[in-house]
């Protein structure tokens, strides 16, 4: 198999833990080929950048698994020109992946350091169309809103209601983890007028959002 051995780390990845996994939309297959992930992670793991876990990025917080990266920008129903908030920038991997889907992205980061360096990272990597801050994601970007998507990467007890209801678009949709810390569902919520239409993507482990109407920081 000289075809399969002489692959590059991404390239497997994507047929290994997308594909092979069910991730379909050509899009954001060629999003996640364009990203270099080993920029993302901390340099004594970068060996291990295209393997499918989550990984520590420093400050408690991680990097999540490319699948579930994956899962959630096909599930947010991408299209290029689309404004999205993302709460929870962390190492910017999934910023730097809806960038490249051609989306106006306004990520939302409540750790300083982590922001500042991922703000860096996407320059040096040429990524634009950005807009970050720093700040509870949980009251979202009221300026800026309402967004035609909205990702949250990190999780909240439950469905973050008046958020979705005052910064989505009718039409929105939303993907975000909610429940218990130790068993979160990811799900995918549409907006029709004054309802939450939800439909659930399965189990997820993601880091507690910590914020009003979500965790506290302990
Ligand atoms: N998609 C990111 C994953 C980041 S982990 C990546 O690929 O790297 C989740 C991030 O959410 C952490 O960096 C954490 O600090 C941040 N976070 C938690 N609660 C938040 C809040 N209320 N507002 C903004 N960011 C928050």
């Amino acid at each position: 198999m000289k075809l399969f051995s002489s692959m590059s780390a991404r390239d497997r990845m994507i047929q290994q833990h997308l594909i092979a996994r069910g991730i379909m939309e050509p899009r954001v297959l060629e999003a996640m080929r364009s990203v270099p992930r080993e920029r993302f992670v901390l340099e004594e793991s970068r060996t291990q950048a295209y393997e499918d876990c989550a990984m520590s990025i420093g400050f408690g917080q991680t990097i999540s698994q490319p699948y579930i990266v994956a899962l959630m920008t096909e599930k947010l129903e991408p299209a290029p020109g689309l404004r999205v908030l993302e709460i929870g920038t962390g190492s910017g991997y999934q910023t730097a992946v809806l960038a490249a889907l051609g989306m106006q992205v306004y990520t939302m980061e409540r750790v300083k350091p982590l922001l500042d360096e991922t703000f860096e990272r996407l320059a040096l990597l040429g990524i634009r169309g950005v807009k970050y801050r720093f700040g509870d994601g949980t009251r979202g970007w009221p300026e800026y809103a309402p967004f035609d998507r909205i990702l949250i990467a990190a999780g909240a007890p439950e469905l973050p209601r008046e958020l979705l209801l005052q910064q989505l678009v009718d039409g929105g949709v939303a993907v975000l983890p909610a429940g218990a810390m130790d068993a979160q569902t990811l799900f995918q919520v549409r907006r029709q007028g004054q309802e939450l239409l939800t439909t659930n993507l399965g189990g997820v482990r993601f880091v507690k959002l910590v914020g009003e109407g979500a965790w506290d920081d302990e």
